[in-house]
């Protein structure tokens, strides 16, 4: 089964609430403008499906209830165009199961002042019945997204965009199997965690096989399939000239190639979207695979290095929610710093698993040794981010709930660096390096993160609420002290919201 990236597959339900006080003729204009609102709902990446106008509660209930078994539907907007009387909505907002966004909006921008009868305040109460709406989903405790304004302000429909993203991300995340070749790095504790929550709270399954499995996948490469490939990587990168055919390494890239043949076929095998590996633990792989994972990451694949199954989770869920968008999503680790005063960098690489996805240049393919794990060198992609926006985002276990921390950055241009042999990217952290940093490392954030070039905060901040996970963001407004406050706060807040 191959792994798909697209959002093409996906559709959002739109659902208008009224009731059946305002006789029909209201009825038939009700769905009639609200029709013309989700027409306008252009330039959105997952289509708007209008289903109904729900008058009843068991329509609502049974709306929701056919929302939650499509696995295609990611989510359900909701906008009361008229004034729906919300008990009739709690069986439904309970069952209801998809992420949910309540559109507060209405079918003019203007209003017609002169023309205003009791007809035209009948049709259009959204000012107060959404209000209803919006106490019952509060009442009920509901997660949701609010958005206010009118469906031609592109700021309105941008603010759908992140949230269908992130509707996105959560279903992919719902219906995932992440594959670990072996355990955890010895002795590292942040990349540690409880499996069984995850698997609750995001639907991720993740679960461990043997490297040896994998190895044995991997001797199953044909001679053939091996050459094709090989013939790609010369197509696609600046291969140096030793790895090319006729070069005196060119058995290393080989050996790189069959491993990725390997891998691949491992996870289509399996239906897996997401994988680890461990440079402890590489049995008779003969290199510690690193062309091959970032090749991966690059399609849509999720990927955490030394066992780190979530920032696995993280890269596929931001590969997901970027579909389509220029820019990428990589495992990414805070290396080391440049502390000149005023200039202050962050210089961001890994061993070897950096996706290509973050750079629009050609990268080049080289062999380089590596000082652990004991094995051949192995062949890796070479290049840096390109300068621009992104965002860095880790996720901790904190053992009564995950934690993510984002830090909004800037991707700059790197100076040269002639003697580093990674994918790698040179970032400034909003608000600066001292108040990022000393924030980041409050919260308990980990060295590991999903670097994100495609989808920024806002599209993160929707899939917190959405996953009902606490998300802590570093960004222009953050300080010091207010953040510390808010970690203590969160502190209180997210076991008191568990129940007693
Ligand atoms: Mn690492």
């Amino acid at each position: 089964m191959t792994l798909t990236t697209s959002l093409d597959g996906y559709e959002v339900w739109f659902a208008t609430g009224s009731q059946t006080l305002y006789g029909d003729e209201t009825l038939r204009q009700v769905a009639e403008q609200a029709r013309h609102v989700v027409a306008g709902l252009v330039d959105l990446p997952v289509t708007v499906v209008f289903k109904t106008v729900l008058t009843e509660p068991d329509g609502i209930r049974r709306l929701a209830l056919e929302a939650n078994a499509r696995d295609d539907v990611i989510g359900v907007i909701a906008w009361m165009h008229t004034f729906s009387p919300a008990k009739m909505w709690i069986a439904g907002l309970d069952a209801l199961r998809k992420p949910l966004l309540h559109l507060h909006t209405q079918a003019n921008v203007e209003l017609p002042w002169g023309e205003i009868d009791f007809d035209f305040m009948n049709l259009n109460q959204a000012a107060h019945g959404d209000r209803e709406f919006g106490y019952i989903q509060t009442r009920l405790g509901v997660p949701r997204k609010t958005v206010v304004g009118h469906v031609s302000n592109p700021a309105v429909r941008a603010q759908i965009a992140h949230w269908q993203r992130a509707a996105a991300g959560l279903a992919a995340s719902r219906t995932l199997k992440l594959a670990r070749f072996g355990d955890n790095m010895r002795n590292v504790a942040v990349t540690e965690g409880d499996k069984t929550e995850a698997q609750l709270r995001f639907g991720v399954q993740v679960n461990t096989w043997g490297v040896t499995e994998l190895a044995e996948a991997v001797d199953a490469a044909s001679a053939a399939d091996v050459d094709a490939l090989v013939a790609e990587y010369q197509e696609r990168y600046d291969v140096a000239p030793e790895l090319r055919a006729g070069g005196e390494r060119h058995a290393s890239l080989r050996d790189g190639a069959a491993i990725e043949i390997g891998l691949r076929s491992f996870l289509e095998d399996g239906g897996f979207g997401a994988f680890t590996t461990s440079f402890e633990d590489l049995g008779a792989l003969r290199q510690l695979p690193g062309l091959a994972v970032q090749r991966l990451m690059a399609e849509g694949y999720g990927f955490g290095a030394e066992g780190d199954w979530k920032t696995a989770i993280l890269v596929r869920i931001a590969n997901v929610m970027g579909a389509g968008l220029p820019g990428g999503a990589s495992l990414m680790e805070d290396y080391t710093y440049d502390l000149t005063p005023g200039r202050e960098q962050i210089l961001g690489a890994h061993m070897l698993e950096v996706s290509p996805s973050l750079t629009t240049a050609t990268p080049r393919l080289e062999v380089h040794p590596l000082g652990i794990g004991g094995k051949d060198d192995p062949v890796r992609l070479v290049f840096t981010a390109d300068p621009g926006p992104a965002v860095v985002v880790a996720m901790s276990d904190l053992r009564d709930r995950f934690r993510l921390v984002a830090n909004v950055v800037e991707n700059v241009a790197a100076p040269d660096l002639p003697k580093l042999p990674v994918g790698r990217a040179v970032w400034r952290p909003q608000p600066d390096f001292t108040t990022s940093t000393t924030c980041w490392l409050t919260a308990g954030a980990a060295h590991h993160t999903v670097m994100t070039t495609a989808v920024g905060i806002d599209v993160w901040r929707d899939f917190a609420e959405m996953a009902e996970t606490e998300l802590l963001v570093i960004d222009d407004d953050t300080t010091v002290r207010g953040f510390q406050r808010e970690v203590r706060w969160n502190q209180a807040y997210y076991r008191l919201a568990q129940g007693l």
